[in-house]
């Protein structure tokens, strides 16, 4: 990494050893709530952090406390404890503490519910420096007698709303009550509800206050709907949309080679200019159909998934999903191609009977519904289906993959959405 990269960690104040591993960790440069956090969390003040999962937070609070960590002695006691909700992110803070901290030599234990604890209690026998715990398996091993928290100087609260959410916020006070007064405490959470609010003037002193929001992405902006319509009536509606107002440079997209060829050949047909573009047509091809599409001269690009990765045309007015993509992250690409760099853009989608759940998985990983365009419906077209009646609220679980792990290349900060409660 070049050493201005490295430098920008450098430069909030964190050590060496620190900044090696988070370069190890292909960092590029702090995301704004460790930009913010780090530099006032090594001075050992109070901080209260608004900010969700996905934006960096949690190296914003395990850097600097590692750091001041490793310039105190050790105790042989407990030095810092981070509370978590769940038993997942207990194991994710865990898993950064080892990453961040390979090259400081400090323990640290890992302890949350739902498992046998005979391998929690050796993990404490070791004298960990510092514990990451969900509060009720804390609480137990407490009450039982292995573990002190006498010698803490540094808490932190993480997803604090969620610990309220979750019935735990009076095991986190009375946590907190058998905590050192004399120490530093961190209280993040995502939203700040009237009791967090309570909580954080209680155990905060002259709080340092960030706040980050995630970043906005093409779901965020580009405006989208979802026409209910056959296959049968899906060519007749897209003509009609293309000879509508305000609709200019529109891609449209197909799930297969032969479906784009067929939308393409079609809408020529009909007289609107178009073309296809995919991996069965030539190199020369694919570069003489897209500078047109950029020029202007082409208002309608076909194109498959693959074809339109490389794809970068400023001012795409509409992106038409002819066909919704079998994998719901290529629907966020796709609406992304329009709406760029500050111009409005609009997706709308197509969805056949067959793709209802495709639909849904859209919406799930959206987790939000795209509006049904029902006002636009052509009234009387047979083709054209009424919406379907309310659907049900989508499932509250949206589970993201899970992190890579092992060595990771250079790779950008990609603020991620945060977990559903
Ligand atoms: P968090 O919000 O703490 O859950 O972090 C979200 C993801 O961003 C994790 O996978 C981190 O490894 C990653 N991350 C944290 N800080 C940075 C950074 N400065 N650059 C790139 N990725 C980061």
């Amino acid at each position: 990494m070049p050493v201005a990269q490295a430098s920008a960690f450098a430069a909030l104040g964190l050590s060496a050893p620190l900044v090696r591993a988070v370069q190890q960790e292909g960092y590029e440069k702090p995301t704004p709530i460790q930009t913010q956090a780090i530099p006032d969390a090594l001075q050992g003040r109070d901080l209260l952090g608004c900010a969700q999962t996905g934006t960096g937070k949690t190296a914003a609070f395990v850097l600097p406390m590692l750091q001041r960590l490793a310039a105190t002695p050790r105790t042989g006691g407990i030095r810092a404890l981070v509370l978590t909700p769940t038993r997942e992110l207990a194991a994710q803070i865990c898993e950064r503490v080892s990453a961040y901290g390979q090259h400081l030599g400090l323990r640290h234990a890992v302890i949350y519910g739902g498992v046998g604890q005979r391998a929690q209690e050796i993990a404490l026998s070791r004298n960990p420096d510092l514990l990451v715990a969900t509060p009720g398996r804390l609480l137990d091993l407490m009450q039982q007698g292995f573990i002190r928290l006498d010698r803490v100087s540094i808490l932190v609260l993480d997803e604090a709303d969620r610990m309220l959410d979750m019935g735990f916020i009076h095991d986190v006070r009375r946590i907190i009550a058998t905590v050192p007064k004399a120490r530093q405490t961190l209280l993040f959470s995502a939203t700040m509800p009237r009791e967090i609010g309570a909580l954080a003037d209680s155990i905060l002193i002259d709080p340092v206050r960030v706040s980050v929001s995630p970043q906005r992405t093409a779901a965020d902006t580009v405006e989208q709907s979802v026409f209910y319509v056959e296959k049968e009536g899906k060519r007749a509606l897209l003509e009609k949309l293309l000879r509508g107002q305000g609709v200019e440079r529109t891609l449209v997209f197909t799930r297969t080679k032969h479906g784009a060829n067929r939308v393409s050949e079609q809408l020529v047909r009909a007289g609107i200019d178009s073309a296809a573009i995919h991996g069965n047509k030539s190199q020369s091809a694919r570069e003489r159909a897209l500078e047109r599409f950029r020029a202007g001269s082409l208002p309608v690009l076909v194109a498959t998934d693959l074809a339109a990765r490389g794809i970068d045309v400023e001012g795409v007015s509409h992106v038409i999903n002819y066909d919704l993509p079998n994998v719901p992250e290529s629907y966020v690409h796709r609406i992304g191609r329009t709406g760029r760099a500050g111009a409005s853009g609009s997706a709308i989608s197509f969805c056949n009977t067959e793709e209802r759940p495709l639909l849904a998985g859209i919406e799930k990983l959206l987790r939000r519904r795209i509006p049904v365009a029902e006002g636009e419906v052509p009234r009387g077209e047979p083709a054209v289906m009424q919406a379907p009646a309310p659907r049900q609220a989508a499932p509250g679980n949206y589970a993201r993959p899970a992190a890579p792990s092992g060595a990771r290349p250079a790779r950008r900060f990609q603020p991620r959405r945060s977990r559903s409660r």
